[in-house]
């Protein structure tokens, strides 16, 4: 016996995958075998076909976005006091030495 989902009203609000369902459910006892086998084909059908537009949708999905060329590598220098690499363009440099920040500069020039 069908349970309380399987209503005419909820069956129109829930969609043809789950009449189907419902649709065995109520006829569970008959001996009708060809309504039953209509709906399990439906089905079948229905889920290969989300199949494969699924598989058709994935490397679509997975390709990541193109942002132009990368950014040309950065030339890196070792902090004279800690030994931090960090970018040329960030660093402190006195004496020709390199320092990632103003206390590494305190602290090194002691
Ligand atoms: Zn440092």
């Amino acid at each position: 016996m069908a349970g309380p989902q399987c209503r005419p009203g909820t069956l129109r609000r829930l969609g043809i995958a789950h009449a189907g369902v419902c649709g065995i459910a109520l006829r569970a006892g008959s001996s009708s075998g060809s309504q039953r086998m209509k709906y399990l084909v439906l089905f079948a059908i229905l889920a290969v076909v989300f199949g494969v537009w699924r598989h058709r949708r994935e490397p679509v999905a997975q390709q990541p976005p193109r942002a132009g060329n990368p950014p040309p590598p950065q030339d890196m220098v070792a902090c004279a006091h800690c030994g931090l690499h960090f970018p040329r363009a960030d660093a402190i440099v006195q004496h020709g030495r390199a320092y990632c920040c103003a206390d590494h500069l305190r602290a090194g020039s002691l």
